[in-house]
């Protein structure tokens, strides 16, 4: 009778626990919490990150940034774009047509704010990155609208 008491109290112990960390890992590889999250990125970078906000246009630091490299998550350093695919959209946020590697960004139907979206995200921290539409440049005509609050540049 005391190992079947033991036996399913464990059993509650590992639903809660498991609960627990399906809420703070949607979709991707770091389990961190909200808390986490919100000690390690500056406010900016958490509304946009982790809370799906949008910066104001034209006033992101790479809006207009040209320089030869790479484009990162700014949550947890994955690589996500090339400056060989970023090109001027006039929208106000970074733009690329084409990600660095498929598999590090993962699309999310989004239907808030009145409109359907694509949403695209970090397949790593599941950090919000931005939207993809349809209307960029060949050769892949998709525009990856990007914030820079979401990106770090490097080499
Ligand atoms: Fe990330």
């Amino acid at each position: 009778m005391k190992t079947f008491f033991l036996t399913g109290l464990l059993s509650i112990i590992s639903i809660i626990t498991l609960g627990q960390s399906t809420n703070t890992n949607m979709s991707n590889n770091i389990e961190k919490t909200e808390q986490q999250w919100a000690n390690e990125l500056n406010p900016e970078k958490y509304q946009i990150l982790r809370k799906c906000s949008t910066e104001p246009p034209f006033t992101g630091k790479y809006v207009n940034h040209k320089e030869d490299g790479f484009y990162y998550c700014a949550g947890c350093g994955t690589k996500l774009f090339s400056s060989d695919s970023k090109y001027d959209s006039g929208s106000g946020w970074p733009s690329f047509y084409a990600k660095a590697d498929s598999a590090n960004i993962i699309e999310i139907i989004d239907k808030t704010h009145g409109m359907i979206r694509t949403e695209i995200k970090c397949a790593n921290c599941g950090g919000h990155l931005g939207h993809l539409f349809n209307d960029g440049p060949k050769p892949t005509g998709m525009r990856y609208c990007v914030n820079s609050a979401s990106l770090e540049f490097g080499e």
